[in-house]
Protein backbone atom coordinates (compact mmCIF):
# COMPACT_ATOMS: atom_id res chain seq x y z
CA UNK A 1 0.00 0.00 0.00
CA UNK A 2 1.31 3.74 -0.71
CA UNK A 3 -0.26 5.95 1.54
CA UNK A 4 0.99 8.58 4.58
CA UNK A 5 -0.07 7.97 7.86
CA UNK A 6 -2.69 10.72 7.94
CA UNK A 7 -5.20 9.41 10.30
CA UNK A 8 -7.98 10.57 7.78
CA UNK A 9 -6.62 8.02 5.17
CA UNK A 10 -5.47 5.47 7.76
CA UNK A 11 -9.25 5.15 8.63
CA UNK A 12 -10.31 4.78 5.37
CA UNK A 13 -7.24 2.34 3.64
CA UNK A 14 -5.69 0.55 6.40
CA UNK A 15 -6.86 -2.89 6.98
CA UNK A 16 -8.60 -3.60 4.18
CA UNK A 17 -8.30 -6.72 2.27
CA UNK A 18 -10.01 -7.82 -0.39
CA UNK A 19 -11.51 -11.46 -2.10
CA UNK A 20 -10.99 -13.14 -5.58
CA UNK A 21 -14.53 -11.32 -6.00
CA UNK A 22 -12.46 -7.87 -6.12
CA UNK A 23 -14.91 -5.96 -3.68
CA UNK A 24 -14.64 -2.39 -2.80
CA UNK A 25 -16.48 -2.45 0.37
CA UNK A 26 -15.16 -5.18 2.74
CA UNK A 27 -16.92 -8.27 2.71
CA UNK A 28 -18.97 -9.45 5.87
CA UNK A 29 -17.59 -12.76 5.98
CA UNK A 30 -20.59 -15.01 8.71
CA UNK A 31 -19.29 -17.80 9.49
CA UNK A 32 -18.52 -19.93 12.55
CA UNK A 33 -16.23 -22.08 11.33
CA UNK A 34 -13.54 -22.81 8.10
CA UNK A 35 -13.06 -25.59 5.93
CA UNK A 36 -9.76 -27.28 4.91
CA UNK A 37 -8.93 -28.94 1.85
CA UNK A 38 -7.31 -31.99 4.00
CA UNK A 39 -6.89 -33.32 7.22
CA UNK A 40 -3.35 -32.60 7.14
CA UNK A 41 -4.01 -28.91 6.59
CA UNK A 42 -6.60 -28.82 9.11
CA UNK A 43 -3.85 -30.34 11.70
CA UNK A 44 -1.58 -27.70 10.28
CA UNK A 45 -3.95 -25.06 11.15
CA UNK A 46 -4.21 -25.82 14.54
CA UNK A 47 -1.00 -26.92 15.24
CA UNK A 48 0.14 -23.58 14.15
CA UNK A 49 2.29 -24.65 11.15
CA UNK A 50 -0.22 -23.33 8.72
CA UNK A 51 -1.51 -19.40 9.27
CA UNK A 52 -5.32 -19.27 8.45
CA UNK A 53 -8.90 -19.06 10.27
CA UNK A 54 -10.44 -22.14 12.04
CA UNK A 55 -13.39 -21.00 13.72
CA UNK A 56 -14.87 -17.44 14.45
CA UNK A 57 -14.18 -17.42 17.96
CA UNK A 58 -10.53 -17.21 17.30
CA UNK A 59 -10.44 -15.23 14.10
CA UNK A 60 -12.63 -13.74 11.37
CA UNK A 61 -11.82 -12.24 8.17
CA UNK A 62 -14.18 -9.28 8.87
CA UNK A 63 -12.91 -8.76 12.69
CA UNK A 64 -9.34 -8.98 11.73
CA UNK A 65 -9.96 -6.17 8.83
CA UNK A 66 -11.36 -3.91 11.95
CA UNK A 67 -8.43 -5.02 14.32
CA UNK A 68 -5.77 -3.50 11.49
CA UNK A 69 -7.46 -1.29 10.39
CA UNK A 70 -8.05 0.28 14.50
CA UNK A 71 -4.21 -0.96 14.92
CA UNK A 72 -3.08 1.51 12.28
CA UNK A 73 -4.97 4.23 13.76
CA UNK A 74 -3.69 3.85 17.65
CA UNK A 75 -0.08 2.86 16.25
CA UNK A 76 -0.70 -0.40 17.92
CA UNK A 77 1.44 -3.59 17.03
CA UNK A 78 -1.23 -5.80 17.96
CA UNK A 79 -5.37 -5.56 18.65
CA UNK A 80 -7.72 -7.69 19.93
CA UNK A 81 -11.65 -7.15 19.47
CA UNK A 82 -13.52 -8.00 21.79
CA UNK A 83 -18.09 -8.18 22.07
CA UNK A 84 -18.16 -5.03 24.36
CA UNK A 85 -16.35 -2.12 25.86
CA UNK A 86 -16.79 -4.10 29.02
CA UNK A 87 -15.64 -7.48 27.79
CA UNK A 88 -12.51 -5.39 26.52
CA UNK A 89 -11.75 -4.62 30.29
CA UNK A 90 -12.60 -7.73 31.63
CA UNK A 91 -10.35 -9.36 29.15
CA UNK A 92 -7.39 -7.21 29.55
CA UNK A 93 -7.67 -7.74 33.51
CA UNK A 94 -8.02 -11.49 33.06
CA UNK A 95 -5.03 -11.63 30.35
CA UNK A 96 -2.75 -9.98 32.42
CA UNK A 97 -3.50 -10.09 36.04
CA UNK A 98 -4.56 -13.04 38.47
CA UNK A 99 -5.78 -13.53 42.25
CA UNK A 100 -3.79 -11.65 44.96
CA UNK A 101 -2.39 -9.15 42.02
CA UNK A 102 -3.47 -5.41 42.94
CA UNK A 103 -4.87 -2.56 40.59
CA UNK A 104 -4.45 1.23 40.44
CA UNK A 105 -7.73 2.79 38.35
CA UNK A 106 -8.62 6.88 38.37
CA UNK A 107 -12.02 6.89 40.59
CA UNK A 108 -13.67 8.69 37.47
CA UNK A 109 -14.44 5.69 35.74
CA UNK A 110 -16.96 4.59 34.01
CA UNK A 111 -20.07 3.72 36.03
CA UNK A 112 -20.25 -0.04 34.99
CA UNK A 113 -16.27 -0.41 35.28
CA UNK A 114 -16.81 0.72 38.93
CA UNK A 115 -18.57 -2.04 39.12
CA UNK A 116 -16.20 -4.26 37.67
CA UNK A 117 -12.96 -3.46 39.79
CA UNK A 118 -14.59 -2.78 43.04
CA UNK A 119 -16.83 -5.60 43.20
CA UNK A 120 -16.64 -8.75 40.79
CA UNK A 121 -12.61 -9.07 40.03
CA UNK A 122 -13.30 -8.15 44.19
CA UNK A 123 -14.49 -11.06 44.59
CA UNK A 124 -11.71 -13.11 42.44
CA UNK A 125 -9.15 -12.06 44.58
CA UNK A 126 -8.26 -9.12 42.41
CA UNK A 127 -8.04 -5.92 44.72
CA UNK A 128 -8.18 -2.53 43.76
CA UNK A 129 -7.59 0.60 44.79
CA UNK A 130 -9.30 3.78 43.44
CA UNK A 131 -7.18 7.54 43.45
CA UNK A 132 -7.67 10.50 41.94
CA UNK A 133 -7.45 10.34 38.24
CA UNK A 134 -5.83 14.30 38.30
CA UNK A 135 -3.19 13.78 41.48
CA UNK A 136 -0.03 11.68 40.93
CA UNK A 137 1.24 11.65 44.04
CA UNK A 138 -2.03 9.51 45.11
CA UNK A 139 -0.79 6.94 42.05
CA UNK A 140 2.68 6.30 43.65
CA UNK A 141 0.81 6.31 47.26
CA UNK A 142 -1.57 3.68 46.33
CA UNK A 143 1.50 1.44 44.20
CA UNK A 144 2.15 -2.02 46.07
CA UNK A 145 4.74 -4.34 44.86
CA UNK A 146 1.86 -6.75 43.39
CA UNK A 147 0.55 -3.92 41.71
CA UNK A 148 0.11 -4.98 37.89
CA UNK A 149 -2.11 -2.50 36.25
CA UNK A 150 -3.27 1.19 36.02
CA UNK A 151 -6.35 1.99 34.74
CA UNK A 152 -7.46 4.99 33.32
CA UNK A 153 -9.93 7.50 31.78
CA UNK A 154 -9.19 10.66 29.72
CA UNK A 155 -10.90 12.78 28.89
CA UNK A 156 -13.30 11.20 32.17
CA UNK A 157 -17.09 10.52 32.48
CA UNK A 158 -19.05 12.18 32.41
CA UNK A 159 -16.85 15.12 34.27
CA UNK A 160 -13.97 15.32 31.43
CA UNK A 161 -10.96 15.33 34.11
CA UNK A 162 -7.91 15.42 32.27
CA UNK A 163 -4.32 13.21 33.06
CA UNK A 164 -0.64 13.37 32.02
CA UNK A 165 -0.41 10.48 30.26
CA UNK A 166 2.53 10.70 29.74
CA UNK A 167 3.77 11.09 33.74
CA UNK A 168 1.14 8.56 34.29
CA UNK A 169 3.08 6.46 32.10
CA UNK A 170 6.28 6.93 33.08
CA UNK A 171 5.31 6.16 36.78
CA UNK A 172 3.71 2.81 35.91
CA UNK A 173 6.92 1.81 34.65
CA UNK A 174 8.95 2.58 37.58
CA UNK A 175 6.32 0.73 39.25
CA UNK A 176 6.53 -2.23 37.29
CA UNK A 177 3.12 -1.83 36.35
CA UNK A 178 1.47 -1.49 33.03
CA UNK A 179 -0.82 1.51 32.13
CA UNK A 180 -3.92 0.82 30.44
CA UNK A 181 -6.09 3.86 28.87
CA UNK A 182 -9.41 4.14 28.09
CA UNK A 183 -9.67 6.07 24.67
CA UNK A 184 -13.31 6.22 24.57
CA UNK A 185 -13.77 9.53 24.57
CA UNK A 186 -11.12 10.82 22.21
CA UNK A 187 -10.69 7.79 19.79
CA UNK A 188 -7.46 7.77 18.06
CA UNK A 189 -8.80 10.97 15.74
CA UNK A 190 -8.07 12.94 18.65
CA UNK A 191 -5.34 11.69 21.18
CA UNK A 192 -3.03 8.70 20.53
CA UNK A 193 -2.24 7.22 24.27
CA UNK A 194 0.92 4.73 23.19
CA UNK A 195 2.50 7.51 21.44
CA UNK A 196 2.36 9.05 24.90
CA UNK A 197 3.84 5.80 26.85
CA UNK A 198 0.84 3.96 27.60
CA UNK A 199 1.18 0.11 27.47
CA UNK A 200 -2.41 -0.87 26.96
CA UNK A 201 -5.50 1.18 24.62
CA UNK A 202 -8.99 0.18 25.44
CA UNK A 203 -11.74 0.82 23.44
CA UNK A 204 -15.92 0.56 23.61
CA UNK A 205 -16.06 0.43 20.09
CA UNK A 206 -19.98 1.32 20.92
CA UNK A 207 -19.59 4.95 20.75
CA UNK A 208 -17.45 7.23 18.40
CA UNK A 209 -15.93 4.19 16.66
CA UNK A 210 -19.97 2.90 15.83
CA UNK A 211 -20.75 6.39 15.31
CA UNK A 212 -24.67 5.95 14.90
CA UNK A 213 -25.20 3.87 18.18
CA UNK A 214 -26.13 0.78 16.63
CA UNK A 215 -23.57 -1.92 17.88
CA UNK A 216 -21.77 -3.57 21.01
CA UNK A 217 -18.13 -3.87 20.59
CA UNK A 218 -15.14 -3.19 22.11
CA UNK A 219 -10.96 -3.37 21.44
CA UNK A 220 -8.21 -3.87 23.03
CA UNK A 221 -4.28 -2.50 21.96
CA UNK A 222 -0.82 -2.98 22.53
CA UNK A 223 1.96 -4.71 21.71
CA UNK A 224 1.93 -8.21 20.52
CA UNK A 225 4.03 -10.17 23.23
CA UNK A 226 2.05 -7.94 26.21
CA UNK A 227 -1.49 -8.91 24.80
CA UNK A 228 -0.88 -12.13 23.68
CA UNK A 229 -2.51 -13.78 27.16
CA UNK A 230 -5.10 -11.11 26.48
CA UNK A 231 -6.17 -13.18 23.08
CA UNK A 232 -5.69 -16.57 24.54
CA UNK A 233 -8.76 -15.32 27.20
CA UNK A 234 -11.13 -14.48 24.68
CA UNK A 235 -10.44 -17.14 22.24
CA UNK A 236 -11.11 -19.42 24.79
CA UNK A 237 -13.97 -17.55 27.51
CA UNK A 238 -15.63 -16.33 24.25
CA UNK A 239 -16.38 -12.64 24.55
CA UNK A 240 -15.15 -11.96 21.04
CA UNK A 241 -16.21 -9.69 17.96
CA UNK A 242 -19.06 -10.96 15.62
CA UNK A 243 -18.82 -10.38 11.95
CA UNK A 244 -21.51 -8.27 10.78
CA UNK A 245 -20.29 -6.14 14.18
CA UNK A 246 -16.79 -5.74 12.95
CA UNK A 247 -18.13 -4.44 9.53
CA UNK A 248 -19.95 -1.79 10.97
CA UNK A 249 -17.43 -0.74 12.71
CA UNK A 250 -14.95 -1.00 10.04
CA UNK A 251 -17.46 1.72 7.91
CA UNK A 252 -17.61 3.76 10.95
CA UNK A 253 -13.48 4.11 11.51
CA UNK A 254 -13.54 5.35 7.56
CA UNK A 255 -15.25 8.55 8.56
CA UNK A 256 -14.53 8.77 12.17
CA UNK A 257 -11.44 11.61 11.72
CA UNK A 258 -14.31 13.84 9.88
CA UNK A 259 -16.80 12.77 12.80
CA UNK A 260 -14.57 13.84 15.73
CA UNK A 261 -13.70 17.01 14.38
CA UNK A 262 -17.41 17.89 13.58
CA UNK A 263 -18.42 16.17 17.44
CA UNK A 264 -15.44 18.46 18.59
CA UNK A 265 -16.42 22.03 17.11
CA UNK A 266 -20.18 21.38 18.16
CA UNK A 267 -19.29 20.82 21.36
CA UNK A 268 -16.82 23.50 22.03
CA UNK A 269 -19.77 26.00 20.47
CA UNK A 270 -22.24 24.28 23.02
CA UNK A 271 -19.63 24.54 26.11
CA UNK A 272 -18.84 27.83 25.65
CA UNK A 273 -23.02 29.07 25.07
CA UNK A 274 -23.73 27.11 28.19
CA UNK A 275 -20.82 28.78 30.18
CA UNK A 276 -23.07 32.27 29.52
CA UNK A 277 -26.71 30.65 30.59
CA UNK A 278 -27.53 31.96 34.40
CA UNK A 279 -29.11 28.33 35.20
CA UNK A 280 -25.77 26.62 34.12
CA UNK A 281 -23.51 26.72 37.64
CA UNK A 282 -20.41 25.17 35.82
CA UNK A 283 -19.38 23.56 32.59
CA UNK A 284 -16.95 20.54 31.84
CA UNK A 285 -15.58 20.18 28.84
CA UNK A 286 -11.28 20.33 28.16
CA UNK A 287 -11.96 22.97 25.61
CA UNK A 288 -13.06 25.76 27.79
CA UNK A 289 -9.76 28.09 29.12
CA UNK A 290 -12.09 27.60 32.73
CA UNK A 291 -11.46 23.81 32.63
CA UNK A 292 -8.57 23.11 35.12
CA UNK A 293 -6.37 20.77 32.69
CA UNK A 294 -6.92 23.23 29.99
CA UNK A 295 -3.26 23.73 28.81
CA UNK A 296 -2.72 19.51 29.30
CA UNK A 297 -5.74 18.69 27.09
CA UNK A 298 -4.71 21.06 24.38
CA UNK A 299 -1.45 19.64 24.24
CA UNK A 300 -2.56 15.97 24.42
CA UNK A 301 -5.51 16.10 22.59
CA UNK A 302 -6.37 17.35 19.02
CA UNK A 303 -9.17 18.96 20.28
CA UNK A 304 -12.02 18.38 23.06
CA UNK A 305 -14.17 16.06 22.10
CA UNK A 306 -17.77 15.75 21.94
CA UNK A 307 -18.64 15.45 25.81
CA UNK A 308 -19.73 18.14 27.50
CA UNK A 309 -21.15 17.84 31.18
CA UNK A 310 -22.25 20.87 33.29
CA UNK A 311 -24.21 21.77 37.01
CA UNK A 312 -27.43 23.08 36.59
CA UNK A 313 -29.45 25.19 39.52
CA UNK A 314 -31.97 23.40 41.67
CA UNK A 315 -29.86 19.81 42.05
CA UNK A 316 -32.25 16.72 40.86
CA UNK A 317 -35.19 18.63 39.62
CA UNK A 318 -33.40 21.19 37.84
CA UNK A 319 -31.41 18.79 36.09
CA UNK A 320 -34.90 16.50 35.61
CA UNK A 321 -36.40 19.68 34.42
CA UNK A 322 -33.92 20.56 31.96
CA UNK A 323 -33.76 16.50 30.03
CA UNK A 324 -37.71 16.58 30.20
CA UNK A 325 -37.95 19.86 28.23
CA UNK A 326 -35.82 18.80 25.51
CA UNK A 327 -38.09 17.87 22.12
CA UNK A 328 -35.00 16.49 20.08
CA UNK A 329 -32.40 15.52 21.86
CA UNK A 330 -32.08 11.75 22.69
CA UNK A 331 -33.03 11.07 26.99
CA UNK A 332 -30.39 7.92 26.69
CA UNK A 333 -27.41 7.19 28.56
CA UNK A 334 -25.49 6.40 25.17
CA UNK A 335 -22.81 8.31 23.47
CA UNK A 336 -20.58 8.91 20.66
CA UNK A 337 -23.92 8.85 18.32
CA UNK A 338 -24.64 11.45 15.13
CA UNK A 339 -27.93 12.33 17.11
CA UNK A 340 -27.08 14.22 20.46
CA UNK A 341 -27.93 12.24 23.45
CA UNK A 342 -29.00 13.59 26.96
CA UNK A 343 -28.64 12.02 30.46
CA UNK A 344 -28.35 12.40 34.44
CA UNK A 345 -25.27 10.55 35.57
CA UNK A 346 -26.49 10.35 39.46
CA UNK A 347 -29.52 8.24 38.44
CA UNK A 348 -28.78 6.70 35.07
CA UNK A 349 -24.96 6.04 34.57
CA UNK A 350 -23.70 6.16 38.12
CA UNK A 351 -26.66 5.53 39.99
CA UNK A 352 -25.44 1.82 41.39
CA UNK A 353 -22.33 3.72 42.51
CA UNK A 354 -22.92 4.32 46.21
CA UNK A 355 -23.60 8.09 46.94
CA UNK A 356 -20.32 8.90 48.80
CA UNK A 357 -18.21 7.76 45.98
CA UNK A 358 -20.26 9.70 44.12
CA UNK A 359 -19.53 12.90 45.83
CA UNK A 360 -16.12 12.03 45.90
CA UNK A 361 -15.50 11.84 42.07
CA UNK A 362 -17.88 15.28 42.09
CA UNK A 363 -20.75 13.84 40.37
CA UNK A 364 -23.63 16.38 41.95
CA UNK A 365 -27.14 16.04 41.28
CA UNK A 366 -27.39 18.83 39.08
CA UNK A 367 -25.02 17.70 37.22
CA UNK A 368 -26.35 16.63 33.13
CA UNK A 369 -23.61 15.38 30.66
CA UNK A 370 -24.69 15.82 26.73
CA UNK A 371 -22.83 13.77 24.72
CA UNK A 372 -23.20 16.53 21.40
CA UNK A 373 -24.02 15.39 18.08
CA UNK A 374 -23.80 16.16 14.33
CA UNK A 375 -27.50 18.22 14.37
CA UNK A 376 -26.59 22.11 13.49
CA UNK A 377 -25.75 23.79 16.83
CA UNK A 378 -28.31 26.20 16.61
CA UNK A 379 -30.85 23.17 17.09
CA UNK A 380 -28.68 21.69 20.12
CA UNK A 381 -28.80 24.86 21.66
CA UNK A 382 -32.76 25.80 21.06
CA UNK A 383 -33.40 22.46 22.42
CA UNK A 384 -31.49 22.84 26.15
CA UNK A 385 -32.90 26.73 25.78
CA UNK A 386 -36.00 25.44 26.14
CA UNK A 387 -35.20 24.09 29.96
CA UNK A 388 -32.86 26.34 30.88
CA UNK A 389 -35.18 28.92 30.68
CA UNK A 390 -38.31 27.20 31.85
C1 LIG B 1 -19.51 2.78 27.29
C2 LIG B 1 -18.19 2.79 27.89
C3 LIG B 1 -17.57 1.59 28.27
C4 LIG B 1 -18.25 0.25 28.15
O1 LIG B 1 -18.49 -0.10 26.82
P1 LIG B 1 -19.70 -1.06 26.37
O2 LIG B 1 -19.45 -1.20 24.90
O3 LIG B 1 -20.98 -0.39 26.72
O4 LIG B 1 -19.52 -2.35 27.10
C5 LIG B 1 -16.30 1.67 28.81
N1 LIG B 1 -15.68 2.85 28.97
C6 LIG B 1 -16.25 4.02 28.62
C7 LIG B 1 -15.51 5.29 28.81
C8 LIG B 1 -17.53 4.03 28.09
O5 LIG B 1 -18.09 5.20 27.76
Amino acid sequence: MDYSNHPETLGVRAGSAHTEFGENSEAIFLTSSFVYTSAAQAAARFSGQEPGNIYSRFTNPTVTMFQDKLAALEGAEFCVATSSGMSAILACVMGLCSAGDHIVASRSIFGTSVQLFGNILKRWGLETTFVSLTDEAEWAAAVRPNTKLFFVETPSNPLTEVCDIAALAALAKKSGALLAVDNCFCTPALQKPIDLGADIIIHSATKYIDGQGRCLGGAVLGRKDVLEPVYGFLRTAGPTMSAFNAWVFLKGLETLSLRMEAHSRNALALAQWLEGQPQVERVYYPGLPSHPQYALAMRQQKAGGGIVSFDVKGGRDGAWKLIDATRMVSITANLGDAKSTITHPATTTHSRVTPEARAAAGIGDGLVRVAVGLEHIDDIKADLERGLKG
